[in-house]
């Protein structure tokens, strides 16, 4: 979606115009075998622009304009009751992977930009409070001595597939935490901290949580993931150690895994409670083993 100056905006508002009603961390969905965005239309998308207290241009879709409103409880109520009771508010991380990727990332950008306002109502520079400006792309502190803007923050977290290639047919490395359904692994990943490289982040991340030294890091790939606020830079690795020396306050356990291995876990909703299973398909982490899995 692209966005635009206020004039052209006022000018579309009069012909059409979108809204994606957001509360707290849910976001509206119309459930069913494949789930979709509930976006409000003509007069009940102007009554729940009217109502909200904040309301924040997405871009456009279709020629006209789409908005996030953040709601409270009352006018989530009567969000659902203008659905006719089809939608439900529901934590986009439970129905992501099913909806059409369009309406996943209209909602994750929603759900980003509501938590972002909903965390900077004050200035963190003088506390004073702020004020949204450009539809909701900025806030600026209401002290005249201060004034400074704030703008949506994006963090970078690296993560990565380290692979090895000294034994025969390799293996890759994937670690499980202690909150994960039991038997998931996952590729490795952490936050990138001031002043390092996205490369330096990768060999220090993979030290400190498994142990392992790496070279050849390589970008491949990225990801938002807006819970709340990162963008997941995906990467592969090469070990050049192999000895595996847990952070146990990260992960509860890190093995190498061969593609046979990989063969014998389960799909992360078809697995039980004792087997072994993949990240979800949707996510980067399962993109990342995929691409060393069928690089073979
Ligand atoms: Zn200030």
């Amino acid at each position: 979606m692209s966005r635009r100056p206020p004039e052209w905006l006022a000018e579309k508002m009069a012909t059409g115009v979108g809204v994606v009603p957001v509360l707290g961390s849910s976001n509206l969905i119309i459930s069913g075998e494949t789930p979709r965005a509930q976006i409000f239309e003509g007069n009940q998308a102007l009554a729940l622009l009217e109502a909200s207290h904040q309301e924040i241009l997405l871009g456009t879709d279709d020629h006209r304009p789409v908005f996030a409103v953040s709601v409270d409880e009352g006018q989530a109520a009567e969000a659902v009751a203008m659905t006719g009771g089809a939608a439900e508010f529901v934590d986009l991380r439970q129905v992501g992977p099913f909806l059409p990727p369009a309406d996943a990332h209209i909602l994750a950008h929603a759900r980003g930009m509501v938590y972002w306002h909903s965390r900077h109502g004050f200035c963190g520079v003088c506390g004073s409070p702020t004020e949204s400006k450009h539809s909701g792309h900025e806030r600026k502190c209401v002290n005249p001595d201060c004034a400074i803007s704030h703008f949506p923050r994006t963090d970078p977290a690296i993560i990565v597939l380290v692979y090895r290639t000294d034994i025969p047919g390799g293996a890759c490395l994937l670690g499980r935490h202690a909150r994960w359904p039991f038997g998931m692994y996952s590729t490795l990943a952490g936050f990138v901290e001031p002043g390092e490289t996205l490369e330096q982040a990768v060999s220090r991340e993979v030290f400190e949580e498994a142990g392992i030294e790496t070279t050849n890091v390589n970008y491949l790939a990225s990801q938002p993931w807006p819970f709340p606020s990162s963008l997941m830079l995906g990467f592969h690795a090469e070990a050049t150690s192999f000895d595996i020396n847990i952070d146990d306050e990260e992960l509860s356990d890190c093995r190498w895994f061969t593609r046979d291995d990989l063969r014998g876990m389960k799909e992360w909703l078809d697995a039980k409670d004792d087997e072994f299973r993949l990240p979800r398909r949707d996510s980067i982490s399962r993109w990342l083993i995929q691409q060393w899995f069928d690089a073979e």
